[in-house]
């Protein structure tokens, strides 16, 4: 069974990389890409524990883009994690993390909530700073009723708690990733709340851009959607990728390789002839 999109808590994810693998392997993963939010940090405690359950452990990451005014969500895989364009662009998202999550901060003690920023950055220890770390503050201190709550109210575009910012460019991410001689995959191509109109033209301008898959099915994909993003693949040429998009045990409907099979009409992105298992 294979997985290639969940998060540790080198950035969202409630797990560290050492037990997301011990539950990868015990829901039956045979192969699995750990694709933090703009980090490489979780690997190499990943790649340990992979070991250790004789699991195969992909390179990955889930680099933050700037687009057309929107955000979209490259998925990095099977690249040289030593490699330096690769982790000085991420270097660059890491910074612009910190210092949107003190402007967040600022912004959400205006709102109620005390001690924004030293909390967050406290919740997220040595990992990245997200809105998901705020969400819980918000949650933990009764201002929301749960995390889709605090994300309606305060942390989304034109809410009190949202600062805008500027991620890499598509063609910058892509670039660093194909630098490391690794695939670009774009995430989800259902999870930015986009018409079709918009979705197609995401995967449009991802692939002009050099893009190599698209994310066909995830965790929480409809089987419609599913063959929508099939169409959109075969349209630009584009292979497909599977992840469960996992973040946290507490998402019940959602589990580690909870993903439905590839069709078997489309290439698999594990087939590429990029693909290399680093
Ligand atoms: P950030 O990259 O820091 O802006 O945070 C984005 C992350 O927030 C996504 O990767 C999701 O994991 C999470 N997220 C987005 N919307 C929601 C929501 N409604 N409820 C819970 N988590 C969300
Ligand atoms: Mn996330
Ligand atoms: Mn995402
Ligand atoms: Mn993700």
């Amino acid at each position: 069974m294979i997985d290639l999109h969940c998060h540790s808590t080198a950035s969202d994810g409630r797990l560290n990389p050492t037990d997301l693998v011990a539950r990868a392997a015990a829901f039956g993963v045979t192969t699995l890409a750990l694709t933090d939010h703009d980090t490489l940090d979780g690997l190499p405690e990943a790649r340990h524990a992979a070991h250790e359950h004789g699991l195969t452990l992909i390179n990955g990451v889930e680099i933050s883009v700037s687009w057309q005014r929107r955000t979209l969500h490259i998925v990095g895989l099977a690249f040289d994690a030593e490699n330096t364009v690769l982790t000085d662009g991420l270097a660059t998202l890491q910074a612009a993390r910190t210092s949107r999550a003190e402007r967040m901060g600022h912004k959400l003690a205006r709102a109620g909530l005390a001690d924004g920023y030293a909390r967050a950055a406290e919740l997220a220890g040595a990992g990245q700073i997200t809105r998901p770390h705020f969400a819980r503050l918000l949650v933990a201190d009764g201002l929301c009723r749960d995390m889709n709550d605090a994300f309606k109210r305060y942390l989304r575009p034109g809410k009190p708690g949202h600062v805008g910012i500027e991620w890499a460019s598509l063609e910058d991410a892509i670039g660093w990733i194909e630098d490391a001689g690794g695939v670009a995959v774009l995430a989800h191509p259902f999870g930015y709340g986009f018409t079709g109109t918009w979705r197609r033209r995401a995967v449009a301008g991802f692939t002009q851009a050099g893009g190599h898959g698209l994310e066909i099915c995830t965790g929480t994909t409809h089987i419609d959607q599913e063959s929508q993003a099939h169409r959109d693949a075969r349209d630009h040429n584009l292979a497909g990728s599977v992840g469960s998009d996992f973040h946290a045990p507490e998402q019940i409907w959602l589990k580690l390789g909870g993903v439905r099979a590839l069709p078997s009409s489309l290439p698999a992105i594990w087939d590429h002839p990029r693909w290399s298992v680093g």
